[in-house]
């Protein structure tokens, strides 16, 4: 499996860096996880034929995840895409979405593919042919609680556990992506036999993700969605020299092969 990180930028602008947006890549096929702003110009960079990208997941709507996705639809559209596609969305969503996209002018029948909006995925299902996939919940909406009612959002929010299996199901490789979290206490639970661990570190601090990573042996782990504000040098280093932690920055346009 070949992980893509076309965003890493964090929800505060910063020049030259887009917003959420990772792909993961097996056998010529690959999902999206999250499209934030961006997005497709960084996909654009990358050169990849449009058509192999499948699927894709929004963990939830906050902008610097899911504002990409109009750009993204008109930039397959331009690319001449044909091949249907899959859009995973929280299901309370979804009606708003296809109105919004009416006010970009975006309308399926321009289009010469398909696209569909679908709810998220609940308990384990393949992605595509041998990627098999979860969505853990995190609380990261949970300050918006009070708004639930009168405006009928969502208020849970996904992160991403994937894992590259046989065709008889055994497990080769396993990646955890967080999304956003509200606690690090949240991936806690899957952190266990993982090959990659790609977590933010907007939302909580560096110091809490060190502490409960060093419990486990995880190969590689890599800090995404960095505040431009967070300095995190200091303990980067501290992470490598105490506990062997091979711990890195993203930046976009990385490449995991795992
Ligand atoms: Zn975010």
């Amino acid at each position: 499996m070949r992980i893509t990180i076309f965003g890493s930028g964090s929800g505060i602008p910063e020049i030259g860096k887009v917003q959420t947006c990772v792909g993961v890549e097996l056998d010529g096929k690959m999902i999206l996880l999250d499209v934030g702003e961006g997005a497709s110009s960084s996909i654009a960079g990358s050169g990849i034929d449009v058509n192999m990208i499948e699927k894709i997941f929004i963990s939830h709507t906050h902008a610097d995840h899911f504002i990409g996705l109009p750009r993204l639809l008109q930039y397959f559209k331009w690319r001449n895409r044909t091949k249907p596609i899959e859009i995973y969305l929280p299901a309370k969503h979804i009606d708003a979405v296809e109105k919004f996209l009416a006010f970009l002018y975006i309308f399926r029948d321009r289009f010469d593919f398909e696209y569909k909006f679908l709810p998220l995925p609940e308990g384990e299902f393949f992605a595509i042919e041998n990627l098999k996939m979860k969505l853990f919940p995190t609380k990261h909406l949970k300050k918006y609680k009070k708004y639930t009612e009168l405006y009928g959002i969502e208020t849970v929010s996904y992160g991403y556990l994937i894992e590259e299996v046989t065709n008889d199901g055994v497990n080769l490789k396993s990646f955890l992506f967080s999304s956003d979290l509200h606690s690090v206490d949240e991936v806690k639970d899957y952190l266990d036999g993982l090959d990659l661990l790609l977590i933010e570190c907007s939302h909580i601090e560096i110091e809490d993700i060190i502490d409960v990573v060093s419990d486990f042996y995880i190969p590689r782990i890599i800090l995404t969605h960095v505040s431009p504000d967070k300095d995190l040098t200091t303990m980067t280093e501290y992470a490598r020299a105490k506990f062997d932690m091979n711990i890195q920055l993203a930046y976009d346009g990385m490449k995991i092969e795992l």
